[in-house]
């Protein structure tokens, strides 16, 4: 059966927050980089149907693929190492899953048996891991599991796994990932939690094939065979994951282990190709020694937990490392940022990007943080939010229209200058009324965003209910405020420019979600290179 599609589940053990997703996609650049085509999915244990309604102080970002799936933030992590869009099938919740259960229930399709988690919820779960396979182009389907072993809610997902280790017995295996703690008291690292947790998995039914041991200091032989011995694996099967300075790094780090060799090994699949990384070393190169510096202001309501701009803060990296630069981030409150404190905040500031975001918490300080870019000529650079921002700050002192808003927080203002289109209105859902996914965008040549693409036709993805009012777009042009682009089938702008301004760029759409390691994003390149001018200066 070597034409068939190789399963890898990554489980995790101990605690949460080990980083499973950059391992999974860790291990993914190395079998891809052997030549095997590589997906990873994220199953996620909890019942909303998607990430798309949780705030971000509970889940970080909501990441955004292609097909307009709002998805876990792991997705992004894949897309970014692997330079392979994601889609829907990648992220599966289990409120995703019963849904459909559910609404297949309701159909008749069970014929009348009695509905119940085993078979009909493991069915659904091992439908949706084969799905990816079922397309036929990858080799190998990599499959995390989120949560932790021993939660109750990601038991039904550890059954499917199990199931699937006996129906597909040469094509899968478990790689589980855990925790070897440091007792300073002791002077020791420890084996006992992730002895248990093996157990755990044991009591399941599921016995890991390789584990994967983050630990802040080296695993030593010795230790090494006492955990191989106590969790039934191979001593080579025993990876050290230690603490890196930067995530990407870890696929290094994990060469070095031969993790992608053992994999291959236990799948029975050829591990005689050498990895291909030369570019992805050019670029750790410049990540790990870049020979100049800029400071880029981070202005968003959420900067306390950073992994709501996850997407934002790794395509810093790539487009830092693209201009041989460290891009330093100075993450700025939004709510906290008036007039009287601005020149104070911004002081030293190469760039200031303005955040997406929804509701008026935090609104004004954007405004003004806008304002400070655009009369300071300090490259500007606004997402989504941050692009609307723009538009209200541009009318209120540029046209002199102090009642300009947007309806989302002002429904009755003056001058909408942001407001909903007539057919989004009757869509009443949560979550239903977004413009989500890639829409095509046509660009202005002579803009900066035709020099940073070098092309007149752009997809880009959205994650938004407002947009540029078109009815005001002749007052903006004339007063200097162009739209760059336009969405060719409605007309809705997508970009709008200040040429008269070193760089001042405003997005509806979201082009963090589409920066990679191979292919960091055109704009945020750009955005970098102004920001080195302006240093420079
Ligand atoms: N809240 C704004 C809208 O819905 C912007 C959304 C965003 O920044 N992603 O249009």
């Amino acid at each position: 059966m070597s034409n068939s599609t190789k399963y890898i589940f990554v489980t995790g053990g101990v605690t949460s927050s080990l980083g499973k997703g950059i391992i999974a996609a860790s291990l993914a650049k190395l079998l891809q980089a052997r030549g095997y085509s590589t997906t990873i999915q994220k199953l996620d244990p909890y019942i909303n149907i998607d990430p798309g309604t949780l705030n971000p102080y509970e889940h970080g970002e909501c990441f955004v693929t292609d097909d307009g799936a709002e998805t876990d933030l792991d997705l992004g992590h894949y897309e970014r190492f692997l330079n392979v869009p994601t889609s829907q099938a990648n992220n599966i919740t289990t409120g995703r899953i019963y849904q459909s259960v559910i609404e297949k229930e309701r159909r008749g399709e069970f014929l009348g048996k009695t509905v119940q988690v085993i078979p009909h919820i493991t069915d659904e779960i091992k439908e949706r891991i084969q799905l990816l396979s079922k397309k036929g182009t990858f080799d190998i389907v990599i499959t995390e599991i989120g949560g932790t072993v021993g939660d109750i809610e990601s038991l039904p997902y550890v059954e499917a796994v199990r199931q699937m280790l006996w129906e597909f017995e040469n094509d899968c295996i478990v790689i589980h990932l855990t925790l070897i703690p440091y007792l300073a008291a002791a002077g020791e690292l420890k084996t006992k939690p992730t002895q248990h947790s093996v157990k755990q998995l044991l009591e399941l039914g599921v016995q890991p094939d390789i584990l994967c041991c983050r630990t802040e200091h080296d695993l030593d032989l010795t230790l090494r065979k006492k955990i191989a011995k106590f969790c039934n694996v191979s001593m080579n099967a025993v990876i050290e994951a230690k603490d890196a300075g930067t995530i990407y790094e870890v696929p290094l780090l994990m060469q070095k282990e031969e993790l992608d060799k053992v994999v291959l090994e236990k799948l029975g699949l050829s591990s005689k190709s050498v990895p291909n990384l030369e570019s992805w070393n050019k670029f750790l190169g410049f990540v790990q020694n870049p020979s100049k510096e800029v400071n880029i202001g981070l202005v968003g309501k959420y900067v306390e937990l950073k992994d709501s701009y996850k997407s934002i803060s790794e395509a810093f990296i790539h487009s830092g490392a693209e201009n041989d630069c460290k891009v330093n981030i100075k993450w700025i409150h939004s709510e906290k940022l008036t007039k009287a404190n601005i020149n104070d905040e911004f002081e030293g500031l190469d760039g200031i990007l303005v955040a997406p975001g929804f509701g008026s918490r935090g609104i004004s300080g954007k405004i003004e943080a806008v304002r400070f870019a655009r009369e300071n000529n300090v490259p500007f650079f606004g997402i989504c939010l941050g692009m609307q921002c723009a538009v209200i700050e541009f009318a209120r002192h540029e046209l002199g229209w102090t009642d300009a808003h947007t309806t989302e927080i002002a429904e009755d203002c003056k001058y909408p200058v942001i407001s909903m289109m007539e057919e989004q209105k009757n869509i009443a859902n949560m979550g239903g009324t977004m413009r989500l996914g890639s829409y095509k965008c046509q660009v202005k040549p002579e803009s900066n965003t035709f020099a940073a693409y070098n092309s007149d036709l752009i997809f880009e993805r959205h994650r938004h209910r407002y947009e540029f009012n078109s009815d005001f777009l002749q007052d903006f042009e004339k007063a200097g405020m162009i739209a760059t682009g336009k969405n060719p089938e409605t007309g809705l702008v997508e970009v709008v420019e200040i040429p008269n301004h070193p760089w001042f760029v405003g997005t509806q759409f979201h082009p963090e979600y589409k920066s990679t390691v191979a292919n960091p994003h055109p704009l945020f390149v750009a955005f970098i290179a102004a920001a080195i001018k302006h240093n420079q200066k």
